[in-house]
């Protein structure tokens, strides 16, 4: 049996946690696809380990498509939306 072990200081935790996070994120996003155009969403990933900053863009060819982004990502649309 082969084992591996990683121990992480509570800074590097949480980096860890916050970039598979974002992976994790950004892999479900490019996962959709507008019903209507048949494209994909733009997904672009910014991480700033230093400041343990990490922040995804989406991108998306109309709302159709980034509503089901959302939906996937588990994110709530606000109700009050001023649009
Ligand atoms: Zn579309």
């Amino acid at each position: 049996m082969v084992k591996i072990s990683f121990e992480f200081d509570k800074d590097q935790f949480r980096k860890a946690i916050l970039k598979a996070a974002q992976e994790q994120l950004a892999k479900r996003a490019r996962a959709c696809k507008c019903p209507r155009h048949r494209q994909y969403p733009e997904v672009i990933t910014t991480s700033e380990p230093a400041s343990n900053r990490f922040s995804l863009e989406i991108d998306g060819c109309c709302d159709v498509l980034l509503s089901q982004v959302k939906k996937k990502l588990g994110i709530q649309e606000k109700e009050e939306n001023g649009n």
